[in-house]
């Protein structure tokens, strides 16, 4: 461990303070304390406290810089080892995120205390307030200034965040104004619990009798949506706890320690089996063997390598993973296994208790504070040396790591979407080599990068090339929707041919998955007078239509609202629902055929707590005969009586302006063609299209991998995308959209300055993001392709350091470098 002496002298540390700033701060710690590179400390920062991460002693320090006293230290030990301290600071660096933010999101640790901000009216405030309440009602910003100043005099203290969401526009006028005061209060930090809240289910027709308490909460949770902690819908509600509970007594909203964070929610560590591990695993095949002979002696070497694991779908790539690990732990050595989020199901967890027991700790976003808190404890301290989760899991801090391995490596859920903007497939190799362990990555449809690299030899490549117990993969037949169309002049979602087999299947008691990429009842709702659509008024997108609801509702930041009944912008009542989600066909079908149990699995499923485990159990127990669902159903689950899977449209998602559509694609047709057949009875698969002649739809339909690879290569060294480029997405964005066409502009300026520096480097933009508006914020994009990535790095730091210069703040330009999305 690197423990730093504490001489006088060396008592000035550098800390990555955990918020949004770009460099490290120094400190100077009292001579008295014993302080190591990982230690959390509490540091003054401006007004407030903060949390940091001790990286070191100072190594330089610039004269007339005023060092503040670091508060205390918060745990006896450090709670990251310097290996993973060294990892944070890489992917810092990497992906240009502030230090302090990367340290965050590495350390799921409560915080001892909570700073609030409570918000008071001041004397300048209550005079505004009895101007504006007496004077007549004018324009729309005086009536939310009211609105705001009415809040706080009937709440003083309210907190700030509240303020700020509920009149945005208003607060910030009142702060200008000085009609408030902002004040600093620590909270020491309950052990209440915190419920996540939401309806149980549309309102009944006839609801009960409910007081007026009861009815502010219904309402809230109609307007807001489900709330993750109920202490602000208490707050926003004026309603106790006791009120709550009430509800959920009558069956009108439901409460969850555990949040609905979605389908692993449910999945908890006190969930899992007795069983104490040690269960024998199965007979391997030849194959599986030939692949366990090749990795043993990478794993024995203790050194560092990559293996990328290509194995068709259903060929026993789970058994390879737990043959690997198991032989860790003979060793003395841990393990780390990423899987994406929705493949962490309970057959998976189950299987690793069986396994391994005790030694098992899970690490995902669905835990509890408390219970993520105590998983992440057991490892620090050795006492689980297996780790199974989600994409943050790759920070476990595992000692003596042996290996690390990434289950469907290609899957885009591994890339997180807000700072840091990192890769867990990325981040596991690096993981891995600082620590000297094997790292796999296993898939059927290996991303373009990793088979990249494995072609290029940084990578080996092992595989499995055939289904365990001699199952044969299932055939594939594409149906041209172009064809049923002039035939039947019917746009009807379901091509004849597909119905037919839907109507064989249920003769014969056979299973069918069909698979729609789009989730809600319909797209959007079309006004056929004007024309216009119903959009998000946080974003550039089209409202989706869900039926149970009854809501319209924005997919990118959840806004939702009410179904009109004339069109807002032209007052016609002809307003029609256009275009089939997965809602819509699960209702369609039921009706289509009578007697047949249908079921829909999407991301709206998985967040009612214990409906997609119900679901995915009745589904594999042969409950159900229609499956319908989202990518969701398409990833990696094990259902032994699906014979039949139907994609009914296989192009949403061509069309996308995302260079990677294409991919995405074969991916989602390959994984859930290879749904089919994987118990005794062979598999057969449909695949609607428009674009039959697609290279994406055709070798998907052939399950040709190594053909799919080689013609898409051809695609981006064409067009300069990855893996053969560089990619980095900057996206100047802000809530005015003045501001952002000026940081926009800021930036243009720059790259055109620095530009002959980096004659590599293409530089595409700015240009409005093709998602112009998300969550409020305007987008401007700029595009950065470079054939060396060491020059991309070097140019988007002088970036990142210009901005700094230019008081351009960090969440007014978004960084992603190797994106996986650029909408
Ligand atoms: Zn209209
Ligand atoms: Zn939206």
């Amino acid at each position: 461990m690197d423990r730093v002496s504490n001489k006088p002298q060396d008592s000035l540390y550098d800390v990555a303070v955990m918020a949004a700033i770009r460099h490290p701060l120094t400190y100077r710690f009292p001579p008295s304390w014993t302080v190591a590179t990982g230690q959390r400390v509490l540091v003054p920062l401006a007004t407030r406290k903060a949390t940091g991460i001790v990286l070191g002693p100072t190594s330089k320090l610039a004269p007339g810089i005023e060092v503040r006293e670091a508060l205390r230290t918060l745990d006896p030990e450090p709670a990251l080892s310097p290996e993973l301290v060294r990892l944070g600071l890489w992917i810092s660096d990497y992906y240009l995120a502030p230090p302090g933010e990367v340290f965050r999101a590495m350390l799921p640790l409560r915080q001892e205390t909570r700073r609030a901000r409570q918000v008071h009216l001041t004397e300048e405030g209550r005079r505004k307030l009895q101007e504006l309440a007496a004077g007549p009602p004018e324009e729309s910003n005086t009536s939310q200034d009211a609105a705001l100043l009415a809040y706080l005099d009937r709440r003083p203290g309210a907190s700030f965040e509240i303020l700020q969401r509920k009149f945005p526009d208003a607060y910030a006028r009142a702060l200008d104004e000085k009609w408030v005061t902002v004040e600093e209060v620590k909270k020491e930090r309950s052990r209440r619990q915190v419920f996540a809240v939401r309806l149980a289910g549309p309102l009944p027709e006839h609801p009960p009798r409910l007081s007026p308490v009861a009815k502010r909460i219904m309402e809230a949770l109609e307007q807001q949506g489900p709330a993750e902690d109920h202490r602000p819908l208490l707050e926003s509600a004026r309603a106790q706890l006791a009120s709550l509970r009430k509800l959920g007594q009558k069956g009108l909203i439901e409460l969850s320690e555990s949040g609905w964070q979605g389908a692993h929610s449910v999945l908890r560590e006190r969930d899992a089996p007795e069983t104490a591990g040690g269960t024998p695993a199965p007979r391997l095949t030849p194959a599986q063997s030939a692949v366990l002979a090749d990795l043993f002696p990478r794993l024995d070497s203790g050194g560092f390598g990559v293996v990328l694991l290509h194995g068709i779908t259903g060929s026993g790539k789970t058994e390879i993973y737990l043959h690997l690990i198991a032989r860790c732990l003979e060793r003395g050595r841990s393990a780390l296994m990423l899987v994406p989020e929705i493949a962490l199901t309970p057959a998976m967890q189950s299987l690793f208790y069986s396994r391994f027991g005790d030694e098992v700790a899970l690490l995902h976003s669905g835990l509890t504070e408390r219970e993520r808190d105590d998983a992440w404890w057991r490892v620090r301290h050795g006492q689980a040396r297996v780790v199974l989760g989600t994409r943050s899991a790759v920070f476990a801090p595992l000692a003596n790591l042996g290996t690390v391995i990434v289950d469907e490596e290609h899957d885009s859920s591994y890339k997180q979407d807000e700072t840091p903007r990192y890769h867990g497939r990325d981040v596991a190799v690096v993981r891995a080599q600082y620590a000297g362990a094997l790292a796999l990555l296993g898939s059927a449809t290996p991303s373009l990068e990793s088979y990249w690299n494995a072609q290029e030899g940084k990578y080996h490549l092992a595989k499995l090339e055939e289904r365990i117990a001699g199952r044969k993969l299932a055939s594939v037949e594409v149906v041209d929707m172009r064809q049923e169309f002039r035939e039947t002049h019917t746009q009807m979602p379901l091509s004849r041919k597909l119905e037919e087999e839907i109507e064989a299947q249920l003769r014969a008691s056979a299973q069918t998955m069909l698979l729609l990429n789009r989730r809600g009842y319909s797209w959007f709702l079309l006004c056929r007078s004007c024309g216009q659509t119903q959009r998000c008024v946080n974003c550039s997108v089209s409202l989706t239509y869900h039926r149970r609801e009854h809501r319209l509702s924005c997919h990118y930041c959840g806004y939702s609202t009410a179904v009109p009944s004339h069109c807002p912008a032209c007052g016609s009542e002809y307003l029609q629902y256009v275009g089939e989600g997965t809602e819509k066909i699960e209702h369609k079908f039921a009706e289509l055929f009578p007697g047949a149990r249908v079921a829909r699995l999407d991301r709206d499923v998985a967040r009612r707590r214990g409906e997609f485990l119900r679901v995915l159990d009745e589904f594999r127990r042969g409950k159900i005969d229609i499956l319908v669902g989202t990518q969701l159903i398409a990833k990696g689950h094990d259902f032994p009586g699906v014979t039949l899977v139907g994609v009914l449209s296989a192009d949403i998602g061509l069309g996308l302006p995302d260079f990677r559509a294409a991919e995405r694609t074969f991916q989602l047709v390959t994984q859930v063609a290879g749904r089919a057949g994987r118990g005794e009875a062979p598999g057969r698969v449909l695949v609607q299209t428009f674009y039959p002649e697609h290279y994406a739809i055709r070798l998907a339909a052939d399950q040709n991998y190594s053909g799919f690879f080689s013609k898409e290569m051809g695609f981006r060294r064409m067009m300069h995308y990855p893996p053969l480029t560089a990619l980095a997405n900057i996206v100047a964005q802000h809530e005015k959209l003045e501001r952002a066409a000026q940081v926009a502009k800021e930036m243009g300026d720059f790259f055109t300055k620095v530009e002959a520096q980096f004659p590599g480097i293409k530089i595409l933009g700015p240009g409005p993001a093709p998602l112009a508006k998300v969550e409020r914020r305007y987008r401007i994009q700029f595009l950065l392709k470079s054939n060396s990535r060491a020059n991309l790095h070097a140019l988007l730091k002088q970036l990142v350091h210009h901005a700094t210069q230019s008081a351009i703040q960090p969440r007014e330009i978004m960084i992603d470098v190797d994106p996986v999305n650029i909408m």
